[in-house]
């Protein structure tokens, strides 16, 4: 396996991938270790949970490095992303024994409570995008819950994986309660299948997504999927419009893009549809592309050469259909798997800027007569990831969202963010099941019914 330097696209450093006859005994190690560390109490894990955020903390600026060079995040972004994991946790450590406290029902039996008991070990099949990140929303609970976790990471990030694997044995787990399995995705469905493991998180593409579920459920493993997204942002004739076009181009050009819950479509109101296109593309032309390691770069390449072709197919795809570009769209004439910020207007369905998701720092901004159809164009996708929508008047704005909205995660006048504090999840094609919150750690969990006659 191989990481390579998206900005250059030099091979950093090549890693001995892991055989069917190591994987098998890391697996097993990892299940060994399940039978001490569910014995621990939430003391115990809280402790070693929070010597590894504050590990994170002490390497913050080294991890954002490592990123950079793999996968081409902006070290500044980086080094948000390994706070964040900071976060999540603290967060943990702190809320875990609460958000598993058992349920006292009051029934006719004697004494009758749920009691959530971990299950085993728990396989995480994750992308490379937010490559500490995803990693850690999934493991922080899980660990503080009384799991433990085998790690199969993007393939492109070998040495982020590594890297994990390294801050949870330094901040105290036992070796074994969280191990990185060097393997291809052909090799996943073995250990779905093996024994020990007892349920898959899996985070990526809905092919991925439906590929490990049909494995899982030919098993009968619980599985959750968070998969990809075309997040629809409703812009509505009483919007602030400096506000939403701002927020909207950060949405959009976060980590170059390369986000699930990126603002994808932008679903505008005519009456306002030139004002805001003038804005927004004000704000999407402000971004610096380059090397990601220099402070002054705003957006990196994107992570690999193979998705920029695919994101430009999609492009030229839908101009070919008549969407218009206001900027960007072209190839620049550089080293390294570099993309433009791009602004589509006129953008309608069976285009692929309208039905599928774009992976990267391209907009579809898409024009409708009012509210109704705004909301009609927002639920019109396979997806059901975020959301947003943009009103002045919040009351309305809250309504769309709580209601209207066939979508996971619903923001008012801001764009969909994951939080520690908030359940984060999808719904359609962007998978099912919840992380983060008190939800997110109890979907690994045998929810136990307890009755004393
Ligand atoms: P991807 O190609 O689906 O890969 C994700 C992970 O799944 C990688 O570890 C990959 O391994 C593995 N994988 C791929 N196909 C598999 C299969 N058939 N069986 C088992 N494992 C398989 O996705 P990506 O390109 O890395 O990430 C981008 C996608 O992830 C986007 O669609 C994005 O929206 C989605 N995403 C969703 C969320 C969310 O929370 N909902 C968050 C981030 C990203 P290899 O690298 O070895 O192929």
């Amino acid at each position: 396996m191989k990481s390579v330097n998206p900005a250059t696209g030099e091979v950093i450093k090549t890693y001995e991938a892991h055989s069917e006859k190591g994987v098998e005994k890391i697996v097993n190690s990892v299940d060994k270790c399940w039978h001490q560390w569910k014995k621990t109490s939430f003391f115990q894990r809280s402790q070693i949970m929070q010597n590894l955020a504050t590990l994170l903390k002490s390497n913050k600026e080294e991890l954002a490095r490592l990123m950079a060079l793999e996968m081409g995040k902006v070290v500044r972004e980086g080094i948000a992303e390994i706070e964040k994991c900071a976060w999540v946790c603290d967060y943990y450590a702190a809320n875990a024994e609460n958000f598993l406290e058992n349920e006292i029902l009051v029934t006719d039996f004697s004494k009758s409570y749920v009691s959530y008991q971990p299950l085993g070990t728990i396989l995480a099949v994750m992308p490379w995008n937010f490559p500490f990140w995803q990693v850690f929303r999934f493991a922080a609970p899980t660990l503080m819950a009384g799991n433990t976790a085998v790690l199969k990471h993007a393939s492109n990030v070998p040495g982020c994986a590594l890297a994990i694997e390294d801050l949870f044995r330094e901040a105290g787990f036992p070796e074994n309660a969280f191990r990185s399995l060097l393997i291809k995705s052909n090799q996943v469905e073995a250990v779905i299948k093996h024994r020990a493991v007892k349920g898959v998180s899996l985070t990526g593409s809905t092919p991925a997504g439906k590929s490990v579920a049909s494995l899982a459920g030919s098993v009968l493993k619980k599985c959750v999927l968070e998969l990809g997204g075309s997040d629809p942002y409703l812009i509505l004739e009483d919007a602030d419009l400096a506000l939403a076009a701002k927020t909207c181009a950060a949405g959009r050009l976060l980590n170059a893009g390369q986000s699930c819950i990126g603002a994808k479509r932008f679903i505008v109101v005519e009456k306002i549809y030139p004002e805001f296109l003038e804005y927004f593309t004000v704000e999407m032309n402000k971004a610096t592309f380059g090397d990601p390691c220099e402070p002054e770069t705003t957006m990196g390449p994107l992570a690999r050469t193979d998705l920029r072709e695919e994101l430009h197919r999609q492009v030229s795809g839908s101009v070919e259909m008549g969407a218009e570009v206001v900027i960007g769209g072209a190839l620049p004439d550089r080293k390294g798997a570099y993309y433009p910020p791009t602004v589509l207007d006129n953008v309608k369905p069976g285009m692929p800027a309208y039905d599928e998701e774009l992976f990267g720092p391209v907009a579809s901004v898409i024009r409708v007569k009012d509210e109704k159809e705004a909301i009609h164009v927002a639920n019109d996708t396979v997806f059901g990831l975020g959301a947003a929508v943009f009103t002045k008047n919040v009351k309305r704005g809250e309504k769309i969202a709580e209601t209207q909205l066939q979508a996971g995660c619903c923001f008012v006048n801001d764009f969909v963010k994951s939080d520690p504090r908030l359940p984060f999840g999808g719904i359609k094609e962007s998978g099912f099941g919840r992380e983060l919150s008190s939800h997110g750690i109890k979907e690994f969990m045998n929810v136990k019914t307890v009755a004393v006659k």
